[in-house]
């Protein structure tokens, strides 16, 4: 964890280690020419690009909140050679470094299932036995999210893996939601779509501020234009008009966006113009 903490109000917002790795720049960028995307995210010779997996730790005045959990450390040397893993999950040694452990974890806020963001669900402890990794968090879901990991179609097969759920489902604290929470004070969770069926954001407001993680609907500060997707994305268009309404009703409140894929900037605010105006850490402002 190099990134400080960013204060909003009475809470921090630190971005943990979640492991980091490289994917095709073609899919991160859906239908945009690479002649446009390379100008704001190089490739590599085999046209992948880098990428983290930034699990987001939310400490507010009574609990201490989890937002996706990273590829974990149960992938195989052949998942970790797949996806060009060059950085491990280092998540607990992270959070050992604020004076936590799994044990403080409250709440786990997943926006979607895919194993890039539920790989820590569940881990290995050091005699290479499953564990749910944050024992005591509950952890939360949209329904339709749910469904499709308990009967995934043929696509969410190869990214919804049995090994991130079958101990929530069997020993954790798993609560399914339908449509939008707040969780606690200042912690709303809000229905997307777009990504998957079921992705979900979270709202965080505290003393007047409001950041915003929109999960895989903004990847990247490099994905601004709300015209700029993933080949990922399930139901592309839905990705488009969500991007426009949260980035203008996030923007009215000055909102921070933030990030977990992106190996640079952490968070940005946007101008009225789309532009990124601010970023964090803020000697990245452009
Ligand atoms: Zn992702």
């Amino acid at each position: 964890m190099t990134t400080p903490p960013l204060t909003l109000g009475d809470f921090q917002i630190y971005w943990l280690d979640g492991g980091n790795f490289r994917l095709d720049g073609g899919t991160m960028f859906g239908a945009v020419p690479k002649v446009l995307w390379q100008k704001k995210y190089k490739a590599d010779a085999a046209n992948a690009i880098p990428l983290v997996n930034d699990v987001l730790l939310v400490r507010t005045p009574k609990q201490n909140i989890i937002i996706d959990t990273g590829l974990g450390n149960k992938l195989t040397a052949k998942q970790r050679a797949i996806f060009q893993v060059t950085c491990p999950w280092a998540v607990i040694t992270d959070l050992a470094g604020l004076g936590l452990s799994r044990d403080d974890i409250d709440l786990v806020l997943l926006t979607h299932c895919d194993f890039d963001h539920a790989g820590g669900i569940v881990m290995l402890n050091d005699t290479g036995k499953e564990e749910l990794t944050f024992p005591r968090a509950v952890h939360y879901v949209q329904k339709t999210e749910w469904e499709d990991v308990e009967q995934p179609c043929h696509r969410a097969l190869s990214t919804y893996w049995p090994a991130n759920f079958n101990l929530l489902k069997k020993e954790g604290q798993l609560e399914i939601i339908n449509g939008d929470l707040d969780v606690c004070p200042g912690i709303r969770l809000r229905h997307t779509g777009g990504h998957t069926r079921g992705h979900q954001l979270v709202e965080l407001s505290s003393q007047g501020e409001t950041a915003v993680h929109l999960g895989d609907l903004f990847p990247t500060h490099a994905h601004t234009n709300p015209l700029w997707i993933m080949a990922y994305d399930n139901y592309p268009l839905e990705v488009i008009d969500r991007k426009e309404e949260y980035f203008s009703h996030y923007r009215k409140l000055d909102s921070w966006f933030t990030f977990y894929h992106d190996p640079q900037i952490k968070a940005c605010k946007l101008a009225e113009s789309g532009e990124i105006s601010q970023t964090w850490p803020p000697s990245l402002h452009q």
